[in-house]
């Protein structure tokens, strides 16, 4: 699947009365303000400085309460609150489905490591400024892992393996430590804990095309839920500096040729990237192109056919014979972090319902629903819906203005008529402003709480955006 034309639920809200008046002057000063960029607003040209400021993932992570940095933490190390872990584990959950449909198996690790492990994956040497170092109280020198890779080649080699076992996947969501300069930070675009939804499969040389195709398959499906293009650069190492990559000439041409195949095989839009290429191997990296024009290097899949040669890792072929095997790096969002920054930003907050920490909140016109708006909080709740209630201490204005800097989808209020109808008034966020019009007509708004459960339940499934 490339990408999803975004679907339109359509919400109309009717408000009881003696709160319509309020209700539409709050809707009025909507309709004048400027419309956040989101993926509906599609536009080709390279947005202006000032729309990219206004979405700044910095300033909307604060708004929408989803993480914060502390001075006593220490700079580069982002702090997650209980709705950002929503968005994160979400995201998370989200790779994982499409990974376990295609055999992958979940593995965990500690996050410091050896010196030695790294001396011999050679991350030693070529990561040692990125390294936050550790001396134990017996003198051992110890490292916060910077990447997990040979962690997991370290998995691989508990024990001998058949052909017939191979591929072996491992995935791990895990987070990983890099000594950035302070003056590099930047909030979650660059971070010094960052966690990467890393996945590594071992398998045989003439298996690396084809978990090379399921993997792009993945990249495809998810960034495409979320509406972006992509388009994808062939990393290749650069013949005018053999002595920044490991390995010799001959793999590196068998493993450039097998990615040049996969290309090929998909059709894609690809650019080469000469000199982009890991230390360790060629890489297909996916650029993805953001509601304002912007392009990000996301994805990645990089085939290694020189890590299995330092750590000795083999599997039994056919004739009896160790077989030297590959690894295949497939991180899907790279750092969670970094993703978020860009998906901030490219939904302006408004995120799809699916990924909404808060999906509905609940508010009733006045003290006299509040146990009207409790029931239908309730319902909500039960059907595994992220529902919140406000309560009649403020003004409804005031209540509504909330829910809307929080962008919640989905905004239900209640008074005397839902009560009798058993029934609530709908806004919906996006549609909110644009529909502006249609809010007046105040039949359409009123719907049925099963109705509307059905709805949210439908919407969330389909992973609408
Ligand atoms: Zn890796």
């Amino acid at each position: 699947m490339i990408s999803r034309p975004p679907k339109i639920v359509k919400g109309v809200p009717l408000f009881p009365t003696g709160a319509e008046k309020e209700i539409i002057t709050v809707m009025k000063k909507d309709v004048s303000q400027k419309p956040h960029k989101n993926p509906s607003h599609k536009s080709a040209a390279p947005a202006p400085a000032d729309e990219a400021r206004e979405n700044d993932h910095k300033e909307l992570g604060q708004q929408l309460d989803l993480f914060a940095f502390s001075d006593l933490v220490g700079p580069g190390l982002p702090l997650w609150t209980p709705k950002g872990t929503i968005l994160r584990n979400l995201l998370d959950d989200f790779v994982w489905e499409l990974r376990k449909v295609r055999g992958y198996e979940k593995v965990e690790i500690p996050h410091i490591t050896k010196k030695d492990l790294y001396e011999k994956s050679g991350h030693w040497d070529k990561f040692k400024d990125d390294l936050f170092r550790i001396k134990t109280r017996e003198g051992h020198e110890f490292a916060m892992k910077p990447m997990n890779c040979p962690h997991h080649t370290q998995i691989y080699a508990r024990r001998p393996w058949s052909y017939r076992e191979l591929p072996q996947r491992y995935a791990n969501s895990t987070m990983c430590y890099r000594d950035e300069q302070t003056g590099e930070l930047n909030g979650l675009s660059r971070t010094r804990a960052f966690t990467q939804d890393d996945a590594h499969v071992f398998c045989r040389m003439n298996q690396a095309q084809r978990e090379f195709l399921k993997i792009w398959d993945i990249v495809y499906e998810f960034y495409g839920a979320f509406g972006f293009n992509l388009r994808v650069r062939f990393s290749r190492h650069d013949p005018q500096h053999p002595e920044k990559y490991l390995g010799d000439k001959t793999k590196w041409a068998t493993a450039e040729n097998i990615l040049g195949q996969i290309i090929k095989t998909k059709g894609a839009d690809t650019f080469e990237g000469i000199g982009e290429a890991a230390f360790y191997g060629p890489k297909l990296d996916f650029m993805a192109k953001d509601s304002l024009g912007r392009e990000w290097q996301v994805a990645t899949i990089q085939l290694d056919v020189n890590m299995p040669d330092r750590f000795d890792l083999t599997c039994v072929n056919e004739k009896g014979e160790q077989e030297r095997i590959v690894m295949i790096h497939a991180a899907i969002m790279g750092s969670i972090e970094r993703f978020l920054s860009i998906m901030i930003e490219h939904f302006a907050g408004v995120f799809p319902l699916w990924l909404a920490p808060v999906q509905a909140v609940v508010i009733p016109v006045s003290e006299k629903f509040a146990g009207y708006a409790a029931k239908v909080f309730e319902s909500i709740r039960e059907s595994n819906i992220r529902v919140e209630i406000r309560d009649a201490n403020d003004t409804l204005g005031k209540r509504i203005r909330e829910a809307e800097v929080q962008k919640v989808p989905y905004v239900l209020v209640v008074g005397e008529k839902e009560e009798n109808n058993n029934t609530v008034s709908v806004r919906h966020y996006q549609r909110g402003s644009a529909d502006a019009k249609a809010m007046v007509d105040k039949q359409d708004g009123e719907t049925t709480l099963k109705t509307l459960v059905e709805k949210i339940g439908k919407e969330i499934a389909e992973k609408v955006i």
